[in-house]
C-alpha cells in the first residue's frame, strides 16, 4: 500500500511539504478551503490599491502539474477521527491518511477587544483585503459627496499594531492619499485626511534594533502618518476608536494589525497546544503523543536553538515544510528523523516608496532607498508562479513611474458583520516581519 500523505493548508508551509514529496513513493493530498494559495506579505498593497487580488494569489492545482503524486482537494478541514486515521471536511468526503501535516496558519486575534471583532478590518486573506480597500474608496466617495463626513472621522484611518504590518499599511495609506487621491478628489481637501498609527510599546518595528526603529518612526511621520507610541485601545465602535486613558479618535475605520493566534483548527483536532494555541511540536516536528501527525509554519510552535518559539513568519513555514516532507521520506525509508534547525536570514520592513529597513546576517544594516530594493527583490523572487512575478514587477514599475495606483475599484457593498468570530486566546507574537 502507497501510504497517504494528508497535508492541511496550500499556505507557505504546505506547498512545501507538498513539493518536497516530488517523486516520493506516497500519494499527497493537498487540502484547502480556497483553490488558491495567498502571498499575505503583500496583502497590503492590495488593501491600499497598489495591486490586484490576481497578482498575490495563485490557483494550487496549477503548481502541481509536473507533479504526478499530489492531488488537490478543495475543502474546509473540521475534524480528524485519531483512531480510524480520517480527516473530515465539510463539503467533501473524508480522506484517510498514514501522515498528517496540519499547516493551517494563523489568524487575527482581538485579545477580547470589546467592538473591535464588529468593526476592525483585519488583513489576513485575499477578502479581508479586497474589503478594506473597498470601504476605503467608499470614505472618500461618501466625503466627496458630503464633506461634512470628516467632521465625523470619515477620513481618520486608525491602524493598530506598530509591527511591519501596521507600519507597510499605514505608509501605503498615506501614499495612496497624497499620491493618487490628491489628484482623484480635486474638490476635497485631502490634506484633511488623516492616517493614525497606534502602538501600545515605546517603539515601532519590535524585532528591529533602535536605530531602524527610529528611522521608521521619523520616516512615517515625515510622510504624514501621526503616531502615537505607547498607546492601547480599549474599545472599538462603528465610528470612534476609545484608547485607555479616555481618549476618544472619532474615524469609521480600524485596520487591525495587531496580533494573531494560532488557527483554532488545533483545538477542533485536539492536538496540544501552548501560548497563542500554536501546537507544541517535538524537535523533528512530529506531534507527541499523535503518530503520524506533523505540524509546520504559523500553527505550531517549533522552537529555537534556546528552546523558544520561532516566529510567525513565511520562512519559517517554509523551511519547516521541506523539513517535514524530508521526515517523512525518511520515516517510510526506517531511517530515524532529525531535528529541525531554522537557518534566519534576516529582517526587513517596508515604509513606503523607496524607504525600508533591512538588518542581514553579519550585521549588515540597510536603510532607505537600498533596503526598499532589497526588499522589492525579496518579495519578487518569494511570490508564487512567474505570471505574478513578471505582474507584480509590472504594477510596480508603472506606480514607481507615474506616481499612479491601479486597482482602485469598489468592488463590493458595504460590508457585513465580520466572518472571523471573535476567539480571544492567550496574547501570542504581536510583531510581523520579514526573515527569510
Ligand atoms: C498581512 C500579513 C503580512 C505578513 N507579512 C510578512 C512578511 O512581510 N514577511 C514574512 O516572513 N511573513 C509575513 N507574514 C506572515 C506569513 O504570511 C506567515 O508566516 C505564513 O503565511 C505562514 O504560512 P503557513 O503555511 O503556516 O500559513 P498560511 O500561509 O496562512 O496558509 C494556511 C492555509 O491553510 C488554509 N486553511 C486554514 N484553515 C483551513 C481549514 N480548516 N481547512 C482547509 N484549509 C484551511 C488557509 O486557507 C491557507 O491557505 C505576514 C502575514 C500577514 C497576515
Amino acid at each position: 500500500m502507497i501510504p497517504k500523505v494528508v497535508v492541511i493548508g496550500a499556505g507557505f508551509g504546505g506547498l512545501e511539504v507538498a513539493r518536497g514529496l516530488k517523486g516520493a513513493p506516497v500519494e499527497v493530498t493537498l487540502v484547502d478551503q480556497h483553490n488558491f494559495h495567498t502571498f499575505q506579505p503583500l496583502l497590503y498593497q492590495v488593501a491600499t490599491a497598489g495591486l490586484s487580488p490576481t497578482d498575490v494569489a495563485h490557483v494550487v492545482r496549477g503548481l502541481f502539474h509536473r507533479q504526478a503524486n499530489v492531488r488537490f482537494r478543495q475543502g474546509r478541514v473540521t475534524g480528524v477521527d485519531w483512531s480510524t486515521r480520517t480527516v473530515t471536511l465539510d463539503e467533501a468526503p473524508d480522506l484517510l491518511f498514514d501522515h498528517l501535516v496540519l499547516a493551517a496558519g494563523a489568524t487575527v486575534t482581538w485579545f477580547g477587544t470589546p467592538g473591535a471583532a464588529d468593526h476592525a478590518f483585519p488583513l489576513y486573506t485575499l477578502d479581508d483585503a479586497t474589503q478594506l480597500r473597498t470601504h476605503v474608496l467608499q470614505r472618500f466617495e461618501a466625503a466627496d459627496r458630503d464633506p461634512t463626513e470628516l467632521e465625523r472621522g470619515g477620513l481618520t484611518f486608525v491602524v493598530v499594531g506598530g509591527g511591519p504590518t501596521g507600519v507597510e499599511t499605514a505608509g501605503a495609506l498615506a501614499e495612496l492619499f497624497t499620491m493618487v487621491f490628491r489628484k482623484d478628489y480635486p474638490n476635497l481637501d485631502v490634506a484633511r485626511a488623516r492616517v493614525v498609527l497606534i502602538e501600545m510599546q515605546d517603539h515601532l518595528l519590535h524585532p528591529f534594533t533602535a536605530s531602524s526603529r527610529r528611522h521608521a518612526l521619523e520616516t512615517l511621520e515625515s510622510r504624514g502618518v501621526e503616531v502615537r507610541l505607547g498607546a492601547q485601545v480599549e474599545s472599538v465602535s462603528e465610528h470612534a476608536v476609545t484608547l485607555v486613558g479616555g481618549d476618544v479618535l472619532p474615524t469609521q475605520t480600524l485596520v487591525w494589525a495587531a496580533g494573531v493566534q494560532a488557527n483554532p483548527l488545533a483545538t477542533a483536532l485536539d492536538l496540544p497546544q501552548g501560548r497563542g494555541g500554536r501546537v507544541t511540536v517535538d524537535r523533528d516536528l512530529q506531534v507527541p503523543g499523535r503518530p503520524g501527525a506533523w505540524a509546520v509554519g504559523d500553527v505550531a510552535a517549533a522552537l529555537d536553538r534556546r528552546g523558544d518559539a520561532l516566529p510567525q513568519l513565511a520562512p519559517v513555514a517554509m523551511q519547516s515544510g521541506r523539513h517535514v516532507a524530508r521526515q517523512i521520506r525518511r520515516r517510510i525509508e526506517g531511517r530515524p528523523t532529525a531535528p529541525f534547525r531554522y537557518r534566519d536570514k534576516g529582517t526587513m520592513a517596508t515604509i513606503g516608496r523607496r524607504a525600508a529597513v533591512a538588518e542581514l546576517p553579519g550585521r549588515i544594516h540597510l536603510r532607505g532607498g537600498l533596503a526598499w530594493i532589497a526588499w522589492l527583490g525579496l518579495h519578487l523572487v518569494t511570490l508564487v508562479g512567474p505570471r505574478n512575478r513578471a505582474s507584480v514587477l509590472i504594477n510596480w514599475a508603472w506606480n514607481y513611474l507615474t506616481w499612479d495606483r491601479g486597482p482602485r475599484l469598489i468592488t463590493e457593498g458595504r460590508r457585513g458583520a465580520r466572518r472571523i468570530p471573535n476567539t480571544a486566546a492567550p496574547r501570542t507574537d504581536t510583531v510581523r516581519r520579514h526573515a527569510r
